[in-house]
């Protein structure tokens, strides 16, 4: 191959968001799953999207001619558009996909959704992001066809506008690592088992590309910067060798564009000699979360490199000089070209800094959403191939924001790093659990099998209407405070009559269980348009944690203390713990996130401190984040669970011992964070375990795990109702398997989501069964 067979361009990025700025694609897909709009009309909006993104891209500098700008649009999610290429559905949708083509929209909507009784895919986290994908199903005899052409029909409509896009698919690895054996497949199967089948479908969807115009096409490949995808390291590694030798080797280049395989999310480590040795024409590494690799790596001289610098994953604006920095290292590997690009798609963070007038204009001097990351990326690739001097004043003005950042009030508050500096080691320590237990027992008088919920009731049409008003300024503060008052009195009112035994106040007042506590603590910013998507139309907007934190006043405490002022049941104070607040927010990147874990601990320290104060007897700390944060690398994973069960035990442990700390945790799969479930030391832990049928506490039991439990008996993810008869036979296996004086009763998370009318029997449901299930103590 020459250098000039497949001109590379010397910037790109590997993705651009692609739910609109104002959201469009969501309002559209919402409006055509109710019935209000056609597919066409999602259609037309979705290819206007598309013609806007090229469009901004060009203007901000992507090059149009070689193929800077991706075509990674989704109608919901790239895992599922993979397998949509594929023809890759489960059984149960097999009637959707037609005999020639692929699922149409409400097909695909379908499976993404699910109908009756037969459930979608199962959705999970992408890599370290918040970010959701579909889970493939994939069994030993699931067919495998090229079904859909949609990445060729969009190519097309890039190049009808004059503009040569990147078409970006899942690569074939990933996309198997990814999925999960399709239920019935033989024990030790894995999906990734199939490659072989898979590759000559991605073959022809390559050769039709081609045809079709597309100089280069962009594989991503995240599994292989991961130790967690379920897949051993050796075999990850071999099919990668495999799947590249199959469609860089055997299938001619003239047949199909040059391959770019991304891999962002992380480091390459070993699969950066194995995809360096194969005859892919480019790579695409991150050098935000990565190092610059050291070289020599043999079959680099013959690829185009691609350096992540600018991070796709948080909203800081980069450290140009910095970055051209890396990328002249990476040139010292000596590969055919270094590019410029950002560490992962863009789609983690907003879209424009400039439809945010109503932050800080100081703040915003510090920022880079996706259109600011762009102009960073163009940027460097003038300095990178004209020299740091065409880019003088752009180098100069970030390096004064970046000094601006690190001066400005607020970012480093010298009254929080005293406190935190001066900490003993028994701030991180609660006294002996049994005699916590014993003195908790005594405060609390509560019966066998205590019941309770997760904290969240339903969030009601007039619920949200209120807190509307109140943003606009239709409610003053005290109309507000009334409204959520009076929820707050049929809340209690519906748990007294059920009979619950530990009430909640039903949190009507947040509207995120992470933006709220942004909006009440100093050290945060909020967004107004700052929406990035979680799963499918789903969209979060996380705050921007940009300073020291404190909180300049008690947040919860009014609100506890007037529900407790309504009944005589303990009523449980709710805060959401310090990874949970990480985890959800922008982070700042200039100390390390355990130290900013500690300053939010100390200021929910405070907190609790001023709700044991007001006569709250029980707090919950929920920290259904833990996991997540879960490095992706198996070497990393003491080091973050050590700070993280740090920060938790440092918001806790200043407690009385008949203060009752509980924790929240969102899953049921925590075999590999045991230890660290077990650091929180917190005296009850409610966890998922209805759809796993009490799975879970088997590992509990055997572990020996001294504290309360409260195993979900009521998946809470499905509008369904439990019967009695059902909840009573999971609470009669859980009193089985661990000793009921460590057993409470509760749903699997809150409540939130669903409706009264199905929240009000299911509860009477649990209430019922946990009856029955006392009876027979
Ligand atoms: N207390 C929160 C609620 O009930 C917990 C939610 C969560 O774990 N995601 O909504
Ligand atoms: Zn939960």
């Amino acid at each position: 191959m020459t250098d000039l067979t497949h001109p590379f361009p010397a910037g790109t990025i590997l993705g651009y968001p692609r739910i609109g700025p104002r959201r469009e694609l969501k309002k559209a897909l919402e409006a055509f799953w109710a019935g209000r709009a056609s597919a066409e009309e999602v259609e037309a909006t979705a290819a206007d999207l598309r013609r806007r993104t090229r469009t901004r891209l060009a203007e901000l500098g992507l090059d149009t001619r070689l193929p800077a700008i991706p075509s990674a649009f989704s109608f919901y999610d790239q895992v599922l558009d993979a397998a949509t290429v594929l023809g890759a559905v489960p059984e149960r949708f097999a009637d959707l996909v037609p005999a020639e083509g692929g699922l149409d929209l409400a097909g695909y909507s379908t499976v993404a959704r699910g109908r009756g009784d037969d459930l979608p895919l199962e959705m999970t986290k992408w890599f370290d992001s918040n970010y959701h994908y579909l889970v493939p199903e994939i069994g030993p005899a699931t067919p495998f066809r090229y079904a859909s052409d949609r990445p060729v029909r969009e190519l097309a409509e890039g190049l009808a506008d004059g503009v040569l896009t990147r078409p970006v698919l899942v690569g074939p690895v990933t996309f198997l690592a990814l999925a999960k054996a399709a239920e019935g497949s033989p024990e030790g199967f894995l999906p990734i088992d199939r490659l072989a089948d898979v590759l000559p479908v991605y073959a022809e969807l390559l050769r039709d590309l081609a045809r079709a115009g597309a100089t280069w096409v962009q594989l991503d490949e995240p599994a292989l910067v991961s130790d967690s995808t379920g897949v051993p390291a050796d075999r990850l590694l071999a099919a990668a060798a495999e799947a590249y030798r199959a469609l860089a080797t055997d299938l001619p280049a003239a047949e199909r564009p040059a391959i770019l395989v991304a891999a962002p999310y992380g480091d390459l480590r070993e699969a950066l000699p194995v995809l360096a040795g194969t005859d892919v024409e480019g790579l695409a590494v991150d050098l935000v979360r990565g190092p610059v690799p050291a070289g020599p790596v043999p079959g680099l001289e013959s690829k185009v490199l691609v350096g992540g610098v600018v991070d796709g994953h948080n909203i800081w604006r980069a450290d140009l000089d910095g970055a051209l920095g890396s990328l002249e290292s990476l040139e010292g590997l000596g590969a055919r070209q270094v590019a410029v690009g950002t560490s992962t798609s863009l789609f983690h963070v907003p879209h424009d800094v400039e439809d945010e007038p109503q932050l800080d204009p100081t703040l915003r001097s510090w920022l880079a959403f996706a259109d600011q990351k762009v102009a960073e990326v163009v940027t460097l690739a003038t300095g990178l191939t004209e020299g740091r001097e065409a880019v003088h004043a752009e180098l100069l003005a970030a390096a004064d924001a970046r000094r601006s950042r690190a001066e400005a009030p607020g970012v480093v508050r010298p009254e929080v790093r005293e406190r935190l500096a001066g900490l003993a080691a028994d701030a991180f320590r609660r006294g002996d659990f049994e005699a916590r237990r014993v003195a908790q027992a005594e405060r609390l008088q509560l019966p066998a099998l205590p019941t309770t919920t997760i904290g969240s009731f339903p969030q009601t049409p007039e619920i949200r209407v209120a807190r509307a008003a109140f943003g606009r300024g239709e409610l003053t503060a005290e109309q507000y405070e009334d409204e959520m008052k009076a929820e707050i009195r049929r809340v209690v009112e519906l748990q007294e009559s059920i009979g619950l035994d530990v009430l909640v106040h039903g949190e009507p007042e947040r509207n995120d269980m992470v933006q709220y506590f942004a909006e009440n603590l100093d050290g945060f910013a909020v967004t107004a348009n700052g929406w990035v998507q979680s799963y499918g139309s789903r969209c979060t907007r996380p705050s921007i944690l940009w300073g020291d934190v404190s909180r300049p006043a008690p947040i919860t405490v009014p609100w506890t203390t007037y529900t407790q002022s309504l009944t005589a049941k303990p009523v449980k104070g709710m805060l959401t713990g310090p990874v949970t607040i990480l985890a959800w927010s922008f982070v700042r990147d200039d100390q390390p996130l355990s130290e900013t874990a500690n300053q939010v601990a100390l200021a929910l320290r405070d907190e609790i401190a001023d709700l044991e104060a007001a006569g709250t007897a029980i707090v919950q700390v929920d920290e259904p984040a833990l996991r997540e944060l879960l490095p992706l690398r198996a070497d990393d994973h003491d080091a973050y669970l050590d700070w993280s069960v740090r920060s938790f035990r440092l918001a806790t442990a200043g407690v009385r011992p008949d203060t009752q700390i509980h924790t929240h945790l969102c899953y049921s799969e925590f075999g590999e964070i045991f230890g660290a479930i077990d650091g929180l030391d917190a005296d009850v832990t409610s966890i998922e375990a209805a759809r796993s049928k009490m799975e879970i506490l088997g590992d509990i039991a055997s572990e020996g795990y001294p504290r309360g439990i409260g195993p979900g008996v009521y998946d809470i993810h499905s509008p369904r109702v439990p019967s009695e008869a059902e909840v009573t036979e999971l609470l009669t296996e859980a009193v089985r398997v661990v000793d009921p004086a460590q057993l409470w009763v509760n749903p699997d998370c809150g409540l939130k989501t669903r409706r009264y009318a199905e929240v009000t029997p299911s509860l009477e449901h649990v209430l019922a069964a946990t009856r029955t299930v006392r009876a027979s103590l």
